[in-house]
């Protein structure tokens, strides 16, 4: 039996706005089924590592290489950028974000909102997508709110219908930056257990998180980010029960 290599792998990721390096050879894998948890502190690159991950950003060194496909670049390391648009879209469509602010249309339906990507980017059948659409927002729990507008949600709900957005891709992996950050705490439950239940179904995420409760309950493996560094990286009961870095446990005691 072949193995089947990871759904996300980086090597040797750098990454520069202007002259502030913001990633300075990040390495890391997410195999399928496998849930991995980004903490660190603020500016420490996390966002920056998941938007290079999905191609919203360029990179200008190392390799992001999806289901043992690397990404092909054109131009030299100080101006590099994909160089087959079909692959960016491909491997953008395969792995889903979901954003702190949710990033919801304003002017759609919740159930225009789900259905819109699989339709225009997917090109997919509209009763199929629609089907598939409802099952995502009843799975999320918001199965009601179909035809209500995101200024009617609460953000909780509002959330829930971005992932639910993010589901109706089928994505190979979801990418979730934050997801949790702009909910009051009641909220914030809503939006967790959805987020558990789909580690639970063996989804392969990556999670930017300042929860660390979260990052410990749902993670196979977390990767703690320095100023654009791995400082530590393992399993959740190791770095959170035996913090090996002076860093990780200074950011851990400071209240994360
Ligand atoms: P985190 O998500 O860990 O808080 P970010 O990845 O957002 O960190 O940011 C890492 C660093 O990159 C910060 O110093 C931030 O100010 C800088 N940065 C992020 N986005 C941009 C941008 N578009 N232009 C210039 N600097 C940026
Ligand atoms: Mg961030």
């Amino acid at each position: 039996m072949t193995q089947q290599p990871p759904v996300i792998e980086i090597r040797n990721l750098h990454k520069a706005y202007g002259a502030l390096e913001v990633l300075k050879g990040v390495s890391m894998v997410a195999p399928k089924g496998h849930v991995i948890s980004l903490i660190g502190s603020s500016g420490s690159g996390k966002s920056t590592l998941l938007r290079c991950c999905n191609l919203l950003e360029d990179s200008q060194q190392g390799d992001l290489i999806f289901n043992g496909e690397p990404v092909t670049w054109k131009g030299d390391d100080h101006n590099r950028r994909p160089a087959d648009p079909k692959q960016v879209l491909r491997i953008r469509t395969n792995l889903s974000m979901v954003f702190q602010q949710f990033n919801l249309w304003a002017h759609m339906t919740i159930l225009q909102n789900v259905m819109e990507a699989p339709l225009t980017v997917l090109r997919r059948d509209r009763a199929e997508v629609e089907k598939s659409a409802r099952a995502y927002l009843d799975k999320v729990g918001i199965g009601d709110k179909c035809d209500v507008y995101p200024a009617q949600l609460s953000g909780g709900q509002q959330q829930r219908a971005a992932i639910a957005r993010a589901l109706c891709m089928e994505p190979e992996a979801l990418l979730f930056d934050e997801p949790t950050s702009a909910l009051d705490p009641e909220l914030e439950q809503e939006v967790i257990k959805v987020i558990k239940d789909l580690a639970t179904e063996g989804r392969t995420m990556l999670i930017v998180t300042h929860d660390m409760k979260l990052a410990a309950d749902v993670s196979d493996h977390v990767v703690f980010l320095h100023q654009g560094l791995i400082e530590e990286q393992g399993a959740p009961d190791q770095l959170f029960g035996a913090p090996k870095s002076e860093r990780l446990r200074g950011f851990l005691s400071a209240g994360h």
